[in-house]
């Protein structure tokens, strides 16, 4: 009984993973041999005259070389920035800035599939959701922005909102576009001007938006956009002539730019790490529930700042879960981003994957036990098979640090009580989700979790109207919604 069962399975998993390829076509974008720093309205040489690699993670391919900004090139955008603001941008009328950023939404539409395709190529994220979710959002975010600029004094009645000047931002390289959306955005909505900073290894869908941003017919230097490394990044934070920085990125980068602005006028967002419990009631619709704790967590490879890294199952169902979520994760199709059938792209970079395997060991270390998906993953580039640790302790590493990959650790509990403890013993405070047939668990649970965003009954939910951040070492500041235009305004 037990091996014909195995064997349907075995013969379900096979069929699962046979589709035949869809790749997207590469021709959809091309790619410059070279980019350049954008840095008042006109693509720029960088005064060092240095270049850095930007490869395709999922072959290890060079896609181009990209311009490396030193201090004296972040001091061109920041001038440029100021005297965008000065001259210009600051005086603007409300309704005209939101012209701008309405154009700038429309022809990301009109680009969308360009922009998913290069997505796709610089960062690994499999083309489903560069297409499907990445680039339609990073759009949206410009249209319901754009719907603000000239209602600010309706957003914060009996105020009187003012813009800050000039916004430094930087962004990680697991939601380049969006990431730089989310920056963008806000700032123009409330009047200030920009200089965006994107990640080294995934500056191409950044440079694309400013191309989009030039042919907007944007006003010079109201949007700069240097590409670099670290140390671009913090000669941006410490520019004096910065008035605001905004930065997604790693808890450890938040904490070193948080010390440099210490003592200085500068307003901050710090958008930092997570490491989110998805709860798993008894009485949770468990086939819906595991499909959501896929997506949660194994969803752009874990890559993903609110990944509900931790599954806390109660016990009495922890068995049927167990098997359900090892039988999904046999199916789930891990390999070329560019196929339309691939579930799990690649790795963003050597480093990460380097990183998420020095967990696998640490868990293993540790005690507990691994199991992983036996997919096939391709020879030539960074690929991670889906992981999953259950028999983990509540204090070990694997548990408590972000690992930021496809890997899942498992917990059992009996109480309400008993779970909300374990979920908020975490330095991080991003994100959570919880799995319940009853309204009032999910009532009980959202008001004690102490994280950001906490889903029910769904994962990984977006909507530019809703503000998200975090508690904890997760950071401060909300992005998104109203509550995303304060931090871009003096409200006297
Ligand atoms: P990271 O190392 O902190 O890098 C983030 C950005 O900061 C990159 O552009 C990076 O440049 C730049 N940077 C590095 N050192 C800097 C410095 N000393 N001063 C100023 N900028 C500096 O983070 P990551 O590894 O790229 O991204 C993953 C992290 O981002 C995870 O921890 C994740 O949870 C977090 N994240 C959070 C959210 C959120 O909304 N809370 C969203 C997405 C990601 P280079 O990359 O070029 O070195
Ligand atoms: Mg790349």
């Amino acid at each position: 009984m037990a091996t014909k069962k195995n064997n349907t399975l075995k013969l379900k998993f096979e069929s699962a993973r046979s589709y035949a390829p869809a790749p997207e076509s590469r021709s959809a974008a091309t790619i410059n041999e070279r980019y350049e720093l954008f840095i008042n309205g006109k693509f720029d040489k960088p005064q060092g005259k240095k270049y850095f690699d930007s490869i395709n993670p999922a072959t290890e391919e060079k896609l181009s070389s990209i311009a490396e900004a030193g201090a004296a090139d972040v001091d061109r955008a920041v001038k440029a920035a100021r005297n965008a603001y000065d001259t210009t941008w600051k005086k603007m009328p409300g309704k005209e800035r939101g012209k701008y950023i309405f154009r700038i939404a429309r022809m990301m539409q009109e680009r969308a599939r360009e922009l998913a395709v290069v997505e796709t190529l610089d960062g690994g994220k499999p083309i489903r959701e560069s297409r499907d979710f990445d680039v339609p959002t990073a759009a949206n975010h410009f249209f319901y922005y754009a719907g603000w600029a000239d209602k600010l004094e309706y957003a914060f009645p009996a105020k009187k909102p003012q813009s800050l000047g000039v916004a430094g931002q930087i962004v990680p390289w697991n939601f380049p576009l969006l990431m730089a959306a989310w920056k963008i955005a806000p700032a123009l909505a409330t009047g200030n001007t920009v200089v965006l900073k994107p990640a080294e290894n995934t500056s191409l869908t950044a440079l694309r938006l400013a191309e989009i941003i030039q042919e907007a017919d944007l006003p010079p230097g109201v949007v700069n956009i240097i590409t670099g490394a670290g140390a671009t990044g913090a000669a941006l934070v410490n520019h004096p002539d910065v008035n605001k920085i905004a930065f997604t990125g790693s808890t450890e980068v938040g904490k070193i730019i948080a010390r440099s602005i210490a003592g200085t006028n500068k307003k901050a967002t710090l958008e930092l790490g997570g490491k989110a419990a998805n709860i798993i009631f008894d009485d949770a619709p468990l086939d819906q529930a595991v499909e959501g704790v896929v997506n949660g967590i194994f969803f752009n490879q874990g890559h993903v700042c609110c990944a509900g890294s931790r599954l806390y199952v109660q016990e009495s169902v922890y068995k049927e879960v167990l098997r359900k979520l090892k039988d999904r994760l046999e199916t789930l199709i891990v390999g070329d981003p560019m196929d339309k059938n691939t579930d799990i792209g690649a790795i963003n970079s050597k480093e990460q994957l380097n990183n998420i395997n020095k967990y696998l060991k640490i868990g293993q270390q540790e005690g507990a036990e691994m199991y992983q998906s036996s997919v096939p993953i391709p020879a030539k580039g960074f690929y991670c098979r889906p992981t999953i640790f259950t028999n983990v302790a509540q204090s070990s590493r694997i548990s408590q640090e972000e690992i930021f990959g496809p890997v899942l650790t498992i917990q059992t509990f009996r109480t309400e009580d008993e779970v909300i403890e374990k979920a908020n013993n975490s330095p991080y405070g991003l994100s959570a989700g919880v799995w319940t047939d009853k309204g009032s668990k999910i009532f009980n649970l959202t008001t004690k979790l102490r994280a950001g965003v906490v889903w029910a009954n769904t994962y990984n939910q977006f909507d530019p109207a809703s503000p998200f951040g975090g508690y904890k070492e997760s950071g401060y500041g909300r992005e998104g919604g109203l509550h995303g235009l304060a931090p871009y305004l003096n409200l006297s």
